[in-house]
């Protein structure tokens, strides 16, 4: 069985890293940062199988020379729709991704929004979804579409619910003060709320959490249900059509009122 362990980087980043009790090899996940990884890494006497990229940002795989310097034979998989130069393997959607050594195959998902050859990976009740889907939250609208990024959230909607979300950035608590704007009057928001509040007062990350979380308290994930859509209405001040129009509303809403 296949271990994640998050580490982090950055003032917020999460650098994901997959190990396999009594194996020696891993991989990390959108590493941003070479030298927290190498600490880790040594601490642990592991060496580096492969480097998962979901996107171009910097702070996504400003890591991977440094790395690559100390594990040459470290193979960088990443988006064939993306300019990084360090990508050895380039991936479109369907592509699988297999890591003997670890005893996992990841499926390649194409989800552009954030930015326009985004990727995620997802096998083995997993998802490593980089900066599309946050817990409780989406990434911002960069180089792709407000559309783009609407199906690809609704993409992700229709994993099975029990899929562990593994995104790279820690702002969960943040999320669901906006989320709490959407849909003041839900239950399970608050509930959420005091679980992610308490997980963050011990130093723990609230990271993982899972497709049926974020269906029940993301309002990204929820532009099909009527109180988020009432509430984008209301902000927008006029009817919205559809799912995307929703989703345009709520991400415009959180960029200029909220954050
Ligand atoms: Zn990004």
């Amino acid at each position: 069985m296949i271990d994640v362990q998050p580490i982090p980087a950055f003032d917020d980043n999460y650098i994901w890293l997959l190990t396999r009790p009594g194996y020696d090899g891993c991989a990390v996940v959108d590493p941003g940062d070479e030298d927290p990884v190498i600490e880790r890494l040594r601490a642990l006497g592991l060496a580096l199988d492969a480097i998962l990229v979901t996107h171009k940002h910097g702070d996504h795989v400003g890591g991977i020379r440094g790395l690559k310097a100390e594990w040459p034979d470290a193979v960088v998989y990443g988006p064939a729709g993306e300019p990084v130069r360090t990508l050895e393997r380039r991936l479109r959607d369907g592509d699988r991704v297999t890591l003997p050594g670890l005893g996992v195959a990841f499926g390649v998902l194409d989800v552009p929004g954030h930015t326009e050859g985004h990727i995620a990976y997802h096998g083995d009740g997993m998802l490593f979804c980089g900066d599309t889907l946050f817990a409780a939250g989406c990434g911002r609208v960069f180089s792709g579409t407000f559309e783009q990024l609407s199906v690809s959230l609704q993409r992700l909607g229709r994993l099975p619910p029990e899929t562990r979300v593994y995104c790279a950035h820690e702002y969960t608590l943040a999320n669901l003060g906006f989320a709490a704007w959407v849909e003041p009057d839900s239950e399970l928001l608050g509930a959420r709320t005091a679980r992610d509040r308490a997980a963050r007062e011990r130093g723990e990350p609230t990271v993982p959490s899972s497709i049926a979380d974020e269906l029940a308290t993301n309002p990204f994930m929820r532009t099909d249900q009527p109180a988020v859509v009432a509430a984008a209405a209301r902000w927008a001040g006029h009817a919205l059509c559809d799912r995307d129009a929703v989703f345009r509303a709520l991400r415009t809403w959180k960029d200029r009122d909220y954050d």
